[in-house]
């Protein structure tokens, strides 16, 4: 819901709209059926079973849950960040990069997702400066070395963006250098965030078994430590990360959940 265009989804030679491929998502799951209820999940209780989950005050019982509630992606949490969602500012090179063909780009970040990402915009870009915080890296020793001899990678060592510039679209950065405090405008036409992600789960933090790095752990496809609970997409994934890649696994969660059902006689 929050990218524009699209273009790397199949089917869609020509790219589509996120909001409109999430409303044929909808739409087609509709035609089968599906009961769609827009609304937050404020408790879920998977001790017994049947399990319980609520929407504020009213109860739900459940033969089985699938959890695809996603992973937020970290910002900078900057006024002028937030205005220009889109805009210029986006959370996803694979997504976006495309638009910036022969335009001069920033990416903050210092880990391997800000280094493959920056990798992959300079086939678009003309420039991609990366600002980092520090003057070090924490991204693989093998990451490093080869976004360091791409020629159109530029670093903004011990940096931090201080305001994205520009009234309707972005047209530059303000960064501040941490360790004197003076200040650089730095033009572009996009500023892309890989600070990390935070995956969904807080509500299910000592219900269901997760990884080291907060992630939801699967077994098996998409089973949960918990039997009769299931989950995909970016909730569990923190090596793919793509819409289509996610349905994927909302499929195989669901017939993870079907046969499970069956299997049990529910
Ligand atoms: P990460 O390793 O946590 O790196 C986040 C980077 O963003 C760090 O350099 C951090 O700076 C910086 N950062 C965090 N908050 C910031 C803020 N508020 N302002 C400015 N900078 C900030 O996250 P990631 O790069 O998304 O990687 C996540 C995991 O996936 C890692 O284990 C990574 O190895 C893995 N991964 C692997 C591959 C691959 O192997 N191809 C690709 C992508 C990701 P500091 O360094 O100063 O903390």
């Amino acid at each position: 819901m929050l990218t524009t265009e699209v273009e790397n989804f199949p089917g869609f030679p020509e790219g589509i709209m996120g909001p409109d491929l999430m409303q044929n998502f909808r739409k087609q799951a509709e035609r089968f059926g599906t009961r769609i209820e827009t609304r937050d999940v404020t408790k879920v209780d998977l001790s017994s079973h049947p399990f319980r989950v609520w929407v504020d005050d009213q109860e739900y019982e459940t033969k089985s849950v699938i959890v695809a509630t996603g992973a937020t992606a970290k910002m900078l949490g900057l006024p002028s960040e937030q205005a220009l969602i889109g805009k210029g500012v986006s959370t996803c090179a694979t997504c976006d990069g495309a638009f910036f063909r022969e335009q001069e780009i920033c990416l903050v970040g210092g880990g391997d997702s800000a280094l493959e990402e920056a990798i992959f915009l300079t086939r678009f870009a003309s420039k991609v400066t990366l600002i980092h915080r520090r003057d070090e890296l924490r991204a693989s020793k093998v990451m490093q070395d080869k976004a360091k001899s791409n020629p159109k990678i530029h670093w903004q060592w011990n940096s931090v963006v201080d305001e994205v510039l520009g009234e309707t679209v972005v047209e530059g950065v303000r960064v501040k250098d941490v360790k004197n405090g003076e200040t650089t405008n730095i033009p572009c036409t996009g500023l892309f965030i890989a600070i990390g992600h935070t995956p969904n789960t807080k509500m299910f933090e000592g219900q269901l078994e997760l990884e080291d790095n907060g992630y939801l752990k699967t077994y098996e496809g998409s089973k949960t430590s918990k039997e009769g609970v299931f989950a995909c997409g970016d909730v569990q994934d923190f090596t793919y990360r793509q819409a289509i890649t996610a349905a994927g696994s909302g499929c195989m969660a669901a017939l993870d959940c079907e046969r499970w059902l069956e299997h049990k006689g529910l």
